[in-house]
């Protein structure tokens, strides 16, 4: 299958399927080990990956590298992969119409790679792999067992990393929720790794205390 794989990422860098292959450096096809048991898909590239023509090399990715290396993991070891393969100008979110022409590039991805656990980063990727509407929020962190190219597949939903450099509290629940994939590869647990120390959020503390005052517990 590596074979298969390097031979499709070649096929896949002269893609003109939408209107991106004009604005476009360089489609950023995959990186990792094409054999890997996790796969992660984000969203879109950004400027940088779009530069160097690997996916998550700019701020998010130094975070994903973070979170990798809290569960004992690094980049070598897993794939890492997108909805669409080419940088919407401006990091727009992507059209319908583009993930429409490139989805099958993804899923032709999964199917030589042979995952047995894909974690999506966000919304796009997660609405895409689910096959469901339902948004992150909802669903980060809890396992679904899906089929993907032609093999059934553990979808673990998890918050987009860029999201989270933005939202302290959602950086904890990504924390959280990737302490949870060492468990989900049948792998002895390592501890998690403190990324950040997030200060209280004076607003978000008062939730708990309101909802007790409202009777929600
Ligand atoms: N970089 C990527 O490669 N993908 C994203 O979704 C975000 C940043």
């Amino acid at each position: 299958m590596i074979d298969e794989l390097a031979a499709y990422e070649e096929q896949t860098l002269g893609c003109t399927r939408c209107a991106l292959a004009a604005t476009r450096t360089q489609v950023v096809f995959g990186s990792g080990d094409p054999n890997a048991e996790l796969m992660f898909v984000g969203e879109a590239p950004g400027f940088h990956e779009d530069q160097q023509g690997v996916p998550f090399v700019g701020q998010a990715g130094q975070l994903l590298e973070k979170l990798l290396n809290g569960i004992g993991l690094s980049r070598t070891d897993v794939y890492i992969a997108n909805v669409i393969k080419c940088r919407p100008p401006g990091n727009r979110d992507p059209q319908p119409e583009e993930i429409e022409a490139c989805e099958s590039h993804l899923f032709r991805q999964i199917e030589l790679i042979r995952p047995t656990l894909v974690a999506t980063l966000g919304n796009f990727a997660t609405k895409l792999l689910s096959g469901k509407p339902a948004g992150i929020t909802r669903v980060h962190g809890v396992p679904q067992q899906v089929m993907l190219g032609g093999n059934e597949v553990t979808l673990y939903p998890l918050y987009h990393p860029a999201a989270a450099l933005y939202t302290r509290s959602m950086l904890s629940v990504l924390e959280e929720d990737f302490a949870r994939i060492p468990l989900l590869l049948g792998k002895r647990v390592a501890a998690p790794a403190v990324i950040a120390e997030p200060k209280p959020d004076p607003e978000q503390s008062k939730v708990p205390e309101l909802a007790v005052q409202l009777g929600l517990f």
